[in-house]
């Protein structure tokens, strides 16, 4: 688990220390992904939550439940939001973010797929403990233009997942503006912008090396839960 997100101003200023709030998660936002898993390109954000208690600090080690034989990596770029805000314009709303890292939305597609089937919510697929590894935080500022970053992911040095954040359907101040028209985003809150495509299934060693450009890249090892503790 990870208590606490932080924002390094080196000499400048002193850390800003967040405590993690609700996990935003958008689906389907960039179309080659969507496509892949045979779903349609939406007309308006879809947005899911994850608990925050899923979250893990680069270094740390994915558990496959018991539950499932086919977890994914979804690598994506995540906003630290740092100022309170309902309603928020798209102009205003790179002003409500403090700080940008590198996220991987694991996720139990098999559980997932029976969801689908079903009806059901992703919250058991999406939400386990382990399955929102989080990079280490830069500032905003440090980020000329979050639409303009490459996202990559690697499983054991070889490349996954390639792709570019200009290619999201929705760009992140397009996200942050709708999300807040559901929910107040408050300091700590955390969006994961989704993921580009090539997502497919890690097995217990593994090695994933999530990267994105000018960001302090993420890494994290799995292994499978092996008895219920
Ligand atoms: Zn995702």
């Amino acid at each position: 688990m990870m208590e606490e997100c932080r924002i390094s101003y080196g000499d400048k200023r002193p850390d800003r220390v967040f405590t993690p709030g609700k996990l935003m998660c958008i689906g389907r936002n960039y179309a080659a992904h969507a496509a892949e898993l045979g779903n349609a390109v939406p007309t308006s954000p879809m947005v899911f939550l994850k608990p925050a208690s899923a979250l893990i600090p680069s270094g740390a080690t994915v558990i496959i439940p018991i539950a499932s034989e086919d977890v994914h990596h979804e690598v994506e770029l995540v906003c630290l939001i740092g100022k309170r805000g309902k309603n928020i314009s798209e102009e205003d709303a790179m002003s409500h973010v403090a700080g940008f890292a590198v996220g991987l939305d694991m996720t139990a597609r098999d559980i997932q797929q029976k969801a689908k089937e079903k009806g059901h919510p992703w919250s058991v697929a999406k939400g386990y403990d382990t399955f929102a590894p989080l990079g280490a935080f830069v500032p905003s500022a440090s980020v000329a233009d979050p639409q303009a970053l490459e996202v990559t992911l690697e499983v054991n040095g070889e490349v996954r997942q390639h792709g570019h954040t200009s290619d999201m359907i929705f760009p992140v101040a397009r996200l942050i503006a709708y999300c807040s028209t559901i929910f107040t985003l408050m300091p700590g809150d955390l969006l994961f912008t989704g993921t580009p495509e090539g997502v497919s299934a890690v097995t217990p060693g593994d090695s994933l090396q999530a990267r994105i450009t000018d960001l302090p890249s993420l890494e994290v090892r799995v292994s499978k839960q092996i008895s219920i503790a």
